[in-house]
């Protein structure tokens, strides 16, 4: 893959959801991996699990366009590449593509903003709400589309999670999520970068567990006392992915010094929370919390290269 430019498209995890009770001997499913695309606009996927070696350079400066999706059903998108690989000037897209997405359609629908049919059909289908907690204890309510259920929480970095009512469409579920918001005071995001600041020093399981328990069951009563049609509350838990359980082990580690914007870089994947990793540094023995959505709409070049070891002091705690 040497001296190839790749255009990172962010990490994904598309695999199959775990088992609600895990198989002895089993993966715990839902492997993750981070999409590439290639010069010729072929996009591969580089598979992410425990001991995934990543060395690379940052290839170009700034950010290049991920082009835009067009919806033509509950699972049938299309994904329509920038043909320039233009500068993104709008997160991580241009201009043109920005316009162009089905995607930035979706928050107004519940709204009655109007849809084309084949975002329609993907709206239409049933929708899950959850509560998601994150390292530090902070949380937020948020949406899943049915085939999506488990894999918007992996990707969000989720550490505890969990469903507090099945709609039967997307415009539902907005409605509740806003009611959510607006009667608990529950966010609907948590910033990348406050989920990898609290991977440095996570809190215990058990305190998380109750944060989030304690959370779930106050939508619930909200949700069981609103009325209105088309939802039932339900009480189910996500399966976190066994890939995720180091980096979310109360443990003491440090932030990544290093800018994934520019310079070379080089480590091992320990573990991996949504787009998050615990890696290791070659002549370290301290484990580091790297945000590889930093890496997301940049040119990066791989090769055989290794993050210098900071000095750092051994003992925080
Ligand atoms: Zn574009």
């Amino acid at each position: 893959m040497t001296d190839t430019r790749y255009l990172v498209h962010g990490v994904f995890w598309d695999g199959p959801a775990p088992a609600a009770v895990p198989v002895p001997g089993e993966s715990g499913g839902g492997l993750p991996a981070m999409r590439l695309q290639d010069p010729d606009g072929t996009l591969t996927e580089l598979a992410l699990d425990a001991g995934t070696r990543l060395g690379f350079r940052l290839a170009a400066k700034g950010k290049h366009c991920l082009g835009h999706h067009k919806v033509h059903g509950p699972a049938d998108r299309d994904h329509v590449l920038c043909p320039a690989r233009a500068a993104a000037t709008k997160g991580s897209q241009c201009e043109r593509c920005f316009v162009l997405d089905d995607s930035r359609l979706i928050h107004d629908f519940h709204r009655g903003g109007r849809v084309p049919p084949g975002l329609r059909a993907y709206l239409m289908q049933p929708h899950w709400l959850y509560v998601a907690t994150f390292a530090n204890g902070a949380s937020k309510v948020g949406t899943a589309s049915h085939l999506r259920k488990w894999h918007r929480l992996a990707e969000q970095g989720a550490v505890v999670a969990r469903y507090v009512a099945r709609a039967e469409d997307g415009r539902v579920v907005r409605i509740l999520e806003d009611m959510i918001t607006r009667d608990a005071g529950l966010p609907q995001q948590v910033r990348a970068a406050a989920k990898a600041a609290a991977l440095v020093a996570p809190a215990a399981a058990v305190e998380l567990d109750a944060v989030n328990g304690r959370l779930a069951g106050e939508a619930r009563t909200l949700l069981a006392g609103a009325g209105g049609e088309g939802f039932e509350v339900v009480d189910e838990r996500w399966v976190r992915p066994e890939l995720s359980a180091n980096a979310c082990a109360q443990a003491a580690r440090h932030a990544y010094p290093h800018d994934l914007g520019t310079g070379t870089h080089g480590f091992r994947v320990e573990s991996l929370s949504g787009s998050i990793a615990l890696a290791a540094l070659d002549g370290s023995e301290l484990e580091f919390v790297v945000n590889l959505g930093q890496l997301k709409a940049r040119m990066i070049e791989f090769g055989d290269h290794g993050s210098a070891v900071p000095a750092v002091q051994e003992s925080l705690f």
